[in-house]
């Protein structure tokens, strides 16, 4: 067989191609980094202190198949039973799973549009039609809200309901009487995205017990500052969560994973409480800063800010392309459906956001 030949069966599935391949969290070494929206005040103490106990020798065994422990854990930080939960890879590898054990290929996933970015592609990697459904807008043309347009989501008839509260990149907190809604109405499962719970203050993990078509994704990546051992989870009925598991697979959890994230929430709430505070009141502080300056900004209840570029200032790329060369890195999106060219930018402890609103550009620079 010729080189060329053998070179024609070495492709994936055909659909793939179509699929992109992630492209954010490139940007290399910067001074500040507000790109990725994990927890900007480090890592906590009493995980940071389980990792610098372990032998070196657990990276020669397998870890625990399930993470029966941080399960349980998680369990009681969420007011859940055990089998309730199931762990995972980052809630990355959690939201695939779901896609790929509670619907039929050639399913649709009903979302509002913009949300998290990587759901699309995770959809079709799993033979599933994305089924994008535009938010509403309300407030006014300064100072806008993004509402769920519920009727339009349920007539999708999708099997799947994907809803991210907060929003990823808009921050939007969605509505207790919309989500409640949905859930009421939807033709199948509902799957909530919770990665940015702990900055919003309300869940839909006290619904789970009426509802058993639907699952709560979170993770340890944001308000816990583990993002770098990759742990997720997702809450529901625990017949759900059983699917969940046999699509995920076992050994997801690294040997250091578990203990981390069990040590975290033994000893770290405190900590981790008391950051999401810092973190919501920079994030007040700097959405108000931002519109002073003339952005319009969208409000959060995560530890980012979606902030537009208003009148007389330069395009978002161009912004985030300047702020790079000062040394501050900003995910830039060219064209949000609905909303246009935008920034989202993560939380930090104050002198760095100070750093952020210097750099920024004046009214007047786009000329
Ligand atoms: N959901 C949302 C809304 C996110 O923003 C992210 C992280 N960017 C994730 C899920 C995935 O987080 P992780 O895999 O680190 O748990």
């Amino acid at each position: 067989m010729s080189t060329i030949e053998r070179a024609s069966r070495a492709e994936g599935r055909a659909a793939y191609r179509a699929i992109p391949l992630y492209e954010g969290g490139h940007y290399g070494r910067v001074e500040i980094d507000l790109s990725d929206n994990t927890n900007q005040w480090g890592t906590p103490p009493a995980a940071a202190r389980a990792l610098s106990q372990l032998p070196t020798s657990a990276a020669a065994r397998y870890p625990a198949a399930y993470a029966p422990e941080l399960a349980r854990a998680i369990a009681d930080y969420a007011g859940v039973s055990p089998d309730m939960v199931v762990t995972g890879c980052g809630s990355d590898q959690i939201l695939d799973c779901a896609f790929r054990a509670l619907a039929e290929p050639g399913e649709a996933v009903a979302y509002a549009d913009p949300s998290f970015v990587i759901v699309p592609s995770f959809v079709r990697a799993n033979s599933l039609r994305p089924v994008p459904v535009p938010w509403r807008v309300g407030g006014t043309p300064d100072a806008p809200t993004l509402l769920l347009d519920e009727p339009a989501l349920l007539a999708t008839g999708a099997r799947i309901i994907y809803l991210c509260s907060p929003n990823n990149p808009t921050g939007t907190v969605i509505e207790p009487a919309s989500l409640e809604r949905v859930i009421a109405d939807a033709p199948g499962i509902v799957v909530i995205d919770e990665a940015y719970v702990e900055f919003a203050g309300w869940s839909a993990v006290s619904l789970l017990p009426e509802a058993p078509h639907v699952i709560v994704t979170r993770t340890f990546s944001k308000a816990f500052g583990l993002a770098g051992l990759r742990i997720g989870y997702a809450l529901g009925a625990p017949s759900l969560v059983r699917e969940l598991a046999k699509a995920r697979g076992p050994y997801a959890l690294s040997a250091w994973s578990e203990p981390a994230a069990t040590a975290a929430l033994a000893g770290d709430l405190e900590w981790m409480r008391s950051r999401v505070a810092e973190a919501v009141d920079a994030r007040n502080r700097l959405s108000g800063a931002l519109t002073e300056r003339g952005w319009r900004v969208y409000p959060s209840g995560a530890n980012f800010v979606l902030a537009v570029p208003g009148e007389g200032l330069p395009a978002a790329q161009a912004i985030a392309r300047a702020l790079r060369e000062s040394g501050i890195a900003v995910r830039a999106f060219s064209a949000l459906p609905g909303i246009g060219g935008a920034l989202r930018i993560t939380v930090a402890p104050w002198p760095q956001l100070e750093r952020l609103l210097h750099a920024l550009p004046a009214r007047g620079a786009a000329a």
